[in-house]
């Protein structure tokens, strides 16, 4: 007994400096999979983080011990499994403890080897240096890449948040592929030629770093906040409604949602807002996981935008080419109507500045047993394969929808040269499906009225209000992206 106490001191002493704080308080489990356990798991409120050879594993807090205690759940501590020591049995793994997945050096290597492949086309810039000192890449895709044309511009970013490791693949492979295939694909180069695809695969270099090597579950960046916690949420930190409430972000500094002590506070998120003084982005979208789902502006509020109507036709026209892929579906709907608020991101910062069309892709899994973070590497072709159609109707979007600066066209708003309109065919098609919704509503309405039996609610989100149990229920079980 003694010598197991000196074993787990000696252990804190050796990994103390090495760890991130919520080490302590967080730790990662796994339960067997058996049909009892499931059971019990069902009613507790637990961040499930993935399944794997028939094994359940659980992000837990100390507050979840008692609970699985008391509910006799025969649990393995698996948290030292996620730290580097450990990995040395997957170095199997092509590329090391990431495997497929890219290191901030490996995207460097494979940025530049693009560049030199095709220097008529790609252009490499350095557009910020993380806290840490790590150059923040973009790499801007259109012919004649060197000289500033009159063009659609589209931007498309990927790790904000550091375990989401398949955003920075995504916008990384749209890069390759459209660089690989424009010799000889007219489509490609039809887009590349009309517009500048700019792509910044890794927003946060410093938070992935720590996610690879020290611990994979790792969001936000390595702020150091001067009390002991770490990180800024990067995607809470952009500068319009920042802070707009507590529930979207939080001033806590421990909290994996923590906002920052001001707006733009660090150097990751300005290093994006300087692109977007020098650039004149049409429209732009943010890739997160993992949820399978398209959101769009407002976040910080549930309230639609006045280009409500729009945005959601472009989040279903990228939705319907999504599943033309493989038949897998991606959700849409307004970020603010989702499961939870969000204030001080991305999305609602260019379209609430600058007017631009502004997606969040949260890629697969769909949920967390299928996975949460983690995607088999196996899985990224195919990821990519389905996001494509996606990536090329919005630039496309964005070609038919531009005019050149100083175009005299009265829609142009806050961006020049971006008309924002809506085509009929979906206003008429939406105003049908608000009517059949509205309809259905009624019917059931006074069917539950008649019925003595115990009330349903039907699952539309139009029925979910603020306080409904319901709603707040749903917003608990979904980690924010
Ligand atoms: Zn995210």
């Amino acid at each position: 007994m003694k010598k197991t106490l000196w074993t787990a001191i000696i252990l804190c002493l050796v990994l103390g400096p090495l760890v991130a704080q919520d080490y302590w308080t967080t730790h990662i489990i796994s339960v067997e999979k058996k049909q009892e356990t499931l059971k019990k798991l069902s009613h507790m409120d637990l961040d499930f983080l993935m399944e794997w050879e028939n094994k359940i594993y659980i992000v837990a807090n100390f507050d979840d011990f008692p609970q699985l205690h008391e509910e006799n759940v025969p649990y393995t501590l698996e948290t030292f499994n996620f730290f580097p020591f450990k990995h040395t049995r997957r170095r199997i793994l092509q590329g090391g403890v990431n495997g497929a997945y890219h290191s901030y050096s490996e995207l460097e290597q494979d940025l530049f080897a693009l560049e030199d492949s095709y220097p008529n086309l790609a252009k490499v810039s350095v557009i910020g240096e993380s806290l840490e000192g790590r150059n923040i890449y973009a790499l801007k895709i259109s012919d004649n890449v060197n000289s500033d044309e009159a063009e659609a511009e589209v931007l498309f970013t990927g790790c904000h948040h550091a375990r989401e490791w398949i955003s920075v693949e995504i916008p990384f492979l749209l890069g390759s592929y459209l660089l690989e295939n424009y010799a000889t694909d007219p489509q490609v180069q039809n887009l590349v030629n009309q517009s500048e695809i700019w792509i910044v695969p890794l927003v946060n270099p410093d938070g992935l770093y720590y996610s690879i090597h020290f611990y994979r579950y790792w969001r936000k960046n390595r702020r150091n906040n001067g009390d002991g916690t770490y990180g800024v949420d990067l995607n809470r930190n952009y500068g319009y409604q920042w802070g707009y409430d507590n529930t979207g972000s939080t001033p806590y500094t421990f909290s994996e949602t923590y906002r920052g002590p001001s707006a733009f506070s660090e150097p990751e998120t300005q290093a994006i807002r300087d692109l977007f003084a020098q650039r004149n982005f049409n429209a732009l979208i943010s890739y997160h996981s993992y949820s399978q789902v398209i959101l769009y502006p407002w976040g910080y509020t549930d309230q639609p935008s006045a280009d409500d109507l729009l945005l959601e036709q472009i989040a279903t026209d990228m939705s319907t080419r999504i599943q033309s892929v493989n038949g897998n579906i991606y959700g849409y709907m307004q970020s603010g109507e989702s499961f939870y608020l969000t204030n001080g991101d991305t999305t609602d910062w260019s379209y609430g500045v600058y007017g631009i069309p502004s997606f969040t892709i949260e890629l697969p899994p769909a949920d967390r047993l299928q996975g949460q973070f983690f995607n088999a590497e196996e899985d990224i072709q195919s990821i990519f394969n389905d996001n494509l159609p996606a990536m090329f109707y919005l630039v496309d979007w964005a070609v038919q929808n531009s005019s050149p600066p100083g175009g005299s066209s009265e829609e142009i708003r806050r961006t020049p040269g971006i008309r924002l309109e809506v085509k009929q065919e979906f206003r008429d098609e939406r105003t049908e499906k608000k009517r059949r919704l509205a309809q259905k509503i009624s019917i059931e309405r006074s069917a539950r009225k008649k019925s003595s039996g115990p009330r349903i609610k039907p699952i539309g989100k139009q029925n979910l209000s603020q306080n409904d149990p319901e709603r707040k229920q749903k917003k608990k079980k979904i980690f924010k992206e």
